[in-house]
Formats: C-alpha cells, sequence, structure tokens
C-alpha cells in the first residue's frame, strides 16, 4: 500500500494528478476496514432497460466492490417500469436489512422522471447523493453522502498537497451530478468559486483566473493551452467518447507543460469516481450499523 501512494507522490512531482495510483491507495485502505468487519457491506445496483453503457459502467463497480471484498447485486428491470413499480421496488431495497447501498444506474427511460424517481430510495442508503436530503446537507455544510465525482475530486486535491483557503477556482459545468456539488464543497473550503456554464460569454476571462480549473462540460478539448493560467492544477472530468477513443475536456498534451498539475483522461477522475462510491458503501454500512 506505501508503495502506491509513493508511486503517487512521485506521478505528482511530474505535474500528473494520476487518479489510478490513488484509488488503488485508497481501495486498499477500503479493502482492510471491510474485512475488519463480521458482514460485508451490500450494494445493490438496478439498471432499466438494456443500454451497453449502463450494463458496462455497472459492471465495473461491481468488480470493484468485489475487489474490496463487498458483495453487490444488479438487477435489470423492463425499460417499460412504470414509476409506481418502480418505487415499489425501490422500497423493497429500503426495506431490506442486508443491502446497505442502492445505486440506480442513469440514465432513466424517458418516461421517467429522474429526480421523482431518486426521491424514492432511502437517503440512508443513496450512496449517489442524490436524494435531495443529501443534495440539501451538502448545501447546508452538514455531512450526508456525496455524489462519488465530486466526491473523488477532493480526495484528489487533497491528497496532492492542494491549497484551496482563497484560491480561485473555476467549475465549467452545473449538472446535479458534477458541476453544482463540487462547487459546493470547494465552496465550504474556503475557495472563491465561479461557475461557468454553456451560457457563460467569453470563457477563457475566467479560465485565465483560475489557480485551479474543474472542467465538467463534456467537450472533447474544450480547454485550450492559451484557456488556462501558468501553473494552475486542473482536473478534467470529462470523458468524451470520439471513434472509440476517450478524450478529456482540456487538450492534455497542449496544456501540461504549462500547469503545475493535471488529470489525466482516463486514469484521473474516472477511477476515483468508482472508489468513493465503494466509500460511501462503507460508511452507509457503518451508519447503518451503529
Ligand atoms: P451534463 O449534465 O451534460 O452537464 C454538462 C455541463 O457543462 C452543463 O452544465 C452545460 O451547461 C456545461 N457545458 C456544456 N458545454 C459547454 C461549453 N461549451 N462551455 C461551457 N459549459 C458547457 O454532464 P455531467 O454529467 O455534468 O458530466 C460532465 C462530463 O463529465 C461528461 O463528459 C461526463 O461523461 C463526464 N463525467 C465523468 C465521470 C467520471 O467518472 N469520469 C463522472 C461523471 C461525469 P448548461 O447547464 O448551460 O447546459
Amino acid at each position: 500500500m506505501g508503495m502506491t501512494i509513493e508511486s503517487f507522490k512521485e506521478r505528482l512531482k511530474e505535474g500528473i494528478l494520476d487518479g489510478k495510483l490513488l484509488s488503488t491507495f485508497l481501495r486498499a485502505e477500503i479493502k482492510q476496514k471491510v474485512e475488519a468487519l463480521t458482514q460485508q457491506p451490500h450494494l445493490a445496483a438496478i439498471i432499466i432497460g438494456n443500454d451497453p453503457a449502463s450494463q458496462m459502467y455497472v459492471k465495473y463497480k461491481q468488480k470493484a466492490c468485489q475487489q474490496v471484498r463487498m458483495t453487490s447485486s444488479v438487477e435489470i428491470l423492463s425499460p417499460e417500469i412504470t414509476s409506481h413499480e418502480l418505487a415499489d421496488y425501490l422500497d423493497q431495497l429500503n426495506q431490506d436489512k442486508e443491502i446497505n447501498g442502492i445505486l440506480l444506474q442513469l440514465p432513466l427511460p424517458a418516461h421517467l422522471k429522474e429526480l421523482d424517481v431518486l426521491m424514492g430510495i432511502d437517503p440512508s442508503k443513496d450512496v449517489d447523493g442524490l436524494h435531495f436530503a443529501n443534495v440539501g446537507k451538502l448545501h447546508l455544510g452538514l455531512s450526508g453522502f456525496v455524489p462519488a465525482t465530486p466526491g473523488g475530486i477532493m480526495q484528489m486535491l487533497k491528497h496532492s498537497g492542494t491549497e484551496l483557503k482563497g484560491q480561485n477556482v473555476v467549475v465549467i459545468g452545473r449538472s446535479n451530478l458534477v458541476g453544482k456539488p463540487i462547487a459546493r464543497l470547494l465552496e465550504i473550503e474556503h475557495a472563491t468559486v465561479t461557475q461557468c456554464h454553456s451560457r457563460t460569454q467569453f470563457l477563457s476571462e475566467f479560465t485565465n483566473k483560475a489557480d485551479i480549473l474543474i472542467a465538467a462540460a463534456g467537450k472533447k478539448h474544450l480547454i485550450t493551452e492559451v484557456m488556462v493560467k501558468s501553473n494552475s492544477v486542473i482536473i478534467d472530468v470529462g470523458t468524451n467518447s470520439v471513434d472509440g477513443k476517450l478524450y478529456g475536456d482540456v487538450d492534455f498534451d497542449q496544456v501540461k507543460h504549462k500547469v503545475k498539475l493535471i488529470s489525466p483522461v482516463p486514469g484521473g477522475v474516472g477511477p476515483m469516481t468508482i472508489t468513493m462510491l465503494l466509500q460511501n458503501t462503507l460508511d452507509a454500512f457503518n451508519l447503518q450499523n451503529v
């Protein structure tokens, strides 16, 4: 375990925020904690319909559960399921004492209203942090489940020793899953946060002033060399698949030499997201078994 964190620190010296190495380290820690429990935490995943991407994401998450000795199950429900039927199914999982975390893989079929459906998950099992009880807690600065991607970004910043207090942070994106929660988490740590989105005019005027830039727009190579501040820290959240290859929102090859630290795609935020889902499931187990 010591080896991986040392390798992570070596990569920092090269200017790379290596989410894969940090994940390996954190997952080993989680595994140790799980092995010390008398019972294994259980994550229940639900997929609605047969979207191949959703099936692939859930498979990664199940594999990660296995790695840290947690149990997981997956239920594939009909794409025609009604909101009532789904609410009943979620309620069964809510009542089931053997299940600690519930993960509803998004997106949902168009006839289901995402926010309404998510409210059917017991907030104490809402390991994706999307129930409004957990969203509200985050806004009030209270402890609750934080969505895995922003949670992972905070861990990356923390383990890289990046100062947040008083820093100018620019977040590109304002989704419920990434943009909004990461902006709140950074503000709680006393950063000065500016949130940009698709209607922002003159994006580079903001990004050029960013000591820390979080790019979560989902647009391949939106951020180029001229748009970043020298010696800044760049977290690239974007995963844009073009002709079977994965690209970030940041043009890594152009930007890398100019900045202090940058997270790569793949191998940056992606593995950290899954790691934080594991951490949230362990936290859920511990909170339910006090
Ligand atoms: P989303 O719901 O599509 O939100 C994208 C946000 O970016 C929106 O707020 C949008 O503005 C803004 N935006 C789009 N184009 C822009 C532009 N040209 N300039 C400035 N802002 C722009 O996506 P998301 O769920 O937040 O995810 C963002 C990206 O992160 C995607 O590539 C996704 O695949 C990736 N992601 C990766 C992980 C991981 O584990 N690595 C996890 C989650 C997401 P409006 O609000 O005005 O539309």
